[in-house]
């Protein structure tokens, strides 16, 4: 293990967070997977019984965790037809057993940067499930916060922005402007989370390949 990462594991345990390494993707996989047998093992629960959810991802996309979960209660709430629909499943999914997300930035120092659209995703890092598990390949992790904003507004955003066919600044030069348009920008909620009070309840997996944006 290179020592960044044995490092920064040490950085997120001194935060209350449960830091894994894997090597590469399938490895990620079997540890999302091992953690949410340990939580339903925890609450005797069925694989059934099971409820897991997560945000919007492409690093979970790419790791095909997807697929991995099948055999869970899973609530996708990307796949329901409307609007209305989607955001009554993000408010369910906050009261899920386990909840699956990336990282945009992940500092040397441990502290985790989000940006969220409409903060589902955070509001169940921060407060929903009992188990958050993040999934983090090493090209989010930076030096510091600084680097972590600088990450997230000239890579992450735009990327997202561009996938999601927003009318953007950054989607259409590259460059954050602080937009503020109706309908299209999606920066609504930043947090720096710097502990977790309840010990090793956000599980974060670092990979030791680039993943997401
Ligand atoms: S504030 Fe607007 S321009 Fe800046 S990164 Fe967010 S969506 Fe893009």
């Amino acid at each position: 293990m290179d020592k960044i990462f044995s490092s920064l594991m040490e950085e997120l345990k001194k935060r209350q967070f449960k830091p894994y390494y894997a090597e590469n993707k399938e490895e990620a996989v079997r540890t999302v997977l091992s953690v949410i047998d340990e939580e339903m093992a925890k609450k005797g629960k069925t694989e059934k019984e099971m409820q897991i959810s997560f945000g919007g991802s492409r690093t979970l996309s790419e790791i095909d965790v997807y697929s991995a979960i099948e055999k869970y209660n899973v609530l996708d709430p990307y796949a329901f037809p409307t609007r209305q629909e989607q955001h009554e499943a993000k408010r369910r999914a906050l009261l899920s057993d386990v909840f699956l997300m990336s990282a945009n930035a992940l500092c040397e120092s441990g502290e985790i940067v989000n940006i969220d659209g409409n903060g589902n995703r955070l509001g169940a890092m921060i407060c929903g499930p009992d188990k958050v598990v993040m999934v983090v390949g090493k090209n989010k992790i930076v030096k510091d916060k600084a680097s972590a904003m600088e990450r997230i507004k000239t890579i992450a955003c735009v990327k997202n922005a561009q996938r999601l066919s927003r009318k953007t600044p950054c989607a259409e030069k590259g460059k954050c402007e602080s937009c503020l348009i109706s309908g299209q920008t999606i920066c609504g909620h930043t947090v720096y989370t710097r502990y977790s009070s309840i010990p090793e309840r956000i599980v974060v997996i670092l990979v030791n390949e680039e993943l997401g944006f």
